[in-house]
């Protein structure tokens, strides 16, 4: 038993090294590479995809798996062995079912297409992407047939980012908070007045903002040995071991919650993954479990911590004495106002609380008919701005502010927006149980110490890595299942009292 666990850890170790040289060749596609080099990289990411999945999907790791699982009783559910077990075995029939030359064609296509995207989003021009958009699709399609039966289309893509989560759960997690948020953005613009922003737009120096970003992303634990922030069309963060952990960001000299938020954002993916428990290093395991979880780190000390009053008791005075032209005649509470004003807006990244999930409803009701082929690539841009007026009585006056202004699609990513909307609800749970765990938190935070809450997270969260699975997680942590009646109480509470509502 002791020498086949070796010979899987061993094998998948190799398959995990190329993920992760994969991982680093698309982080450099999107900071530095030249757009001349996309299509030689696409071929790379390719190569290495297929070569991954080949090595992966091998009767040899199929039969070490049977072996094992001859024997797994002696292993506690808890230990690494036995959670390595029910993690790659999910992963394997997963990924034998669909072959290496989709694999590879996937990650050609997608190259290409986050490139056009680049261009397109620039030019605001749908047409430019469209093709590829439809090729895209097509290939996810592919691949969620490789994976039937299923009860709907879309959720062998779900389960892809979202282990075990169904579209009917998705679907009811929507409807249960869709009118309430509507109205709650309704109540609120009838009080519009009550917040102004004005402050925070104006002029505020790129390299300041990146300076005191990162200042703040290191109070927060994001040790800079193991992490580096570079610059991106579109925020994200990716690691290549728990070691080397890397965020982007994308700076605005005229609006600052812009980078600020993204940087507290990304911050709070790249703490998630210095976490994970090094013994876990080269399994497949050492990363989150979901995007879900992921996100309700990332959401966590963005707007639980980042846009709380506590926070800015500390930060704020620094801030003030970066930026004192812009800030120096405001007081404290007007910044937290303004920073959490809330109004539709068209772009999802920098939309506030109360109307982001909205957002994130659109895309996912437009990624369920695109799939199942009720809506047509073409319709895509009407469809996308039908959905705006209907929610946020708005609508884009041109694709990049509408339906080109996420990179998801590009990448391959459909079947991932609605990650985001369960990792806002999980991170009001998850934050709740850490209040309680934590009794002086608001004090600590307001003392720039945030020691206590990175280390509750580590020990419940982080550490773990991928070894249970995202309803496992929420169950140890909250002793139930995931619920979004905490994340809606959140919303009304504070908004009700920046609002006066
Ligand atoms: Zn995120």
């Amino acid at each position: 038993m002791e020498k086949g666990i070796q010979k899987l850890k061993g094998l998948l170790a190799e398959v995990v090294d190329l993920q992760r040289s994969a991982a680093v060749l698309a982080w450099e596609q999107q900071t530095y590479m030249p757009p001349g080099g996309a299509s030689a990289r696409a071929e790379q990411l390719a190569t290495l995809g297929g070569l991954a999945h080949r090595m992966f999907v091998t009767d040899e790791i199929g039969g070490l798996l049977a072996e094992l699982e001859q024997s797994a009783g002696d292993w506690g559910y808890d230990s690494d062995e036995a959670c390595l077990l029910r993690f790659i075995k999910r992963r394997y029939e997963r990924e034998r079912r669909i072959p290496t030359d989709l694999v590879a064609e996937l990650a050609r296509t997608t190259a290409i297409a986050q490139e056009v995207w680049v261009q397109a989003r620039k030019a605001a021009d749908y047409p430019m992407f469209k093709p590829y958009l439809r090729d895209v699709l097509s290939l996810r399609r592919q691949q969620a047939e490789c994976l039937a039966p299923y009860d709907h289309i879309y959720d062998p893509l779900l389960d892809e980012y979202e282990p075990e989560m169904k579209t009917a759960e998705v679907r009811a997690m929507f409807a249960s908070i869709k009118d309430d948020l509507v109205e709650l953005v309704g109540t609120i613009s009838e009080r519009a007045d009550a917040v102004r922003d004005e402050a925070l737009h104006g002029d505020f120096d790129i390299e300041r903002q990146r300076v005191f970003g990162l200042e703040v992303a290191q109070k927060f634990g994001y040790d800079l040995e193991r992490g580096r922030q570079d610059e991106a069309p579109h925020p994200f963060c990716t690691h290549f071991s728990s070691d080397d952990v890397r965020i982007t960001t994308r700076f605005d000299p005229t609006f600052l919650p812009s980078a600020l938020f993204g940087t507290l954002h990304e911050t709070g993916h790249a703490l998630y993954e210095q976490g994970v428990d090094p013994r876990l290093a080269r399994s497949g395991m050492d990363t989150g479990i979901s995007l879900g979880v992921h996100e309700s780190q990332s959401r966590l000390w963005e707007n639980l911590i980042g846009r709380s009053r506590p926070f800015w008791r500390y930060f704020f005075p620094q801030l003030q004495a970066v930026f004192p032209d812009a800030l120096a005649n405001l007081d404290l509470e007007s910044f937290y106002r303004a920073i959490n004003r809330s109004a539709p807006s068209l772009i999802r990244v920098e939309a506030d609380e109360v109307t982001y999930n909205l957002h994130v409803i659109i895309r996912f009701e437009l990624e369920l008919d695109l799939l199942t082929g009720m809506l047509d690539i073409d319709e895509l841009p009407g469809a996308w701005n039908e959905k705006y007026q209907r929610y946020l009585g708005i609508s884009p006056e041109n694709d990049a502010e509408g339906v080109l202004q996420d990179i998801h699609w590009s990448m391959g990513a459909i079947g991932y927006f609605a990650t985001y909307s369960i990792g806002n609800l999980l991170s009001v749970q998850l934050f709740n149980c850490a209040r309680e765990a934590l009794p002086n938190l608001d004090a600590d935070i307001a003392a720039g110490d945030f020691d206590s809450l990175l280390g509750w997270l580590r020990d419940n969260i982080h550490h773990h890595g991928s070894k249970f699975t995202p309803r496992e997680l929420v169950q140890r942590v909250t002793g139930g299942d995931m619920d979004a009646r905490p994340y809606m109480a959140y919303l009304r509470e504070k908004y009700s009292d920046i609002y006066d509502l």
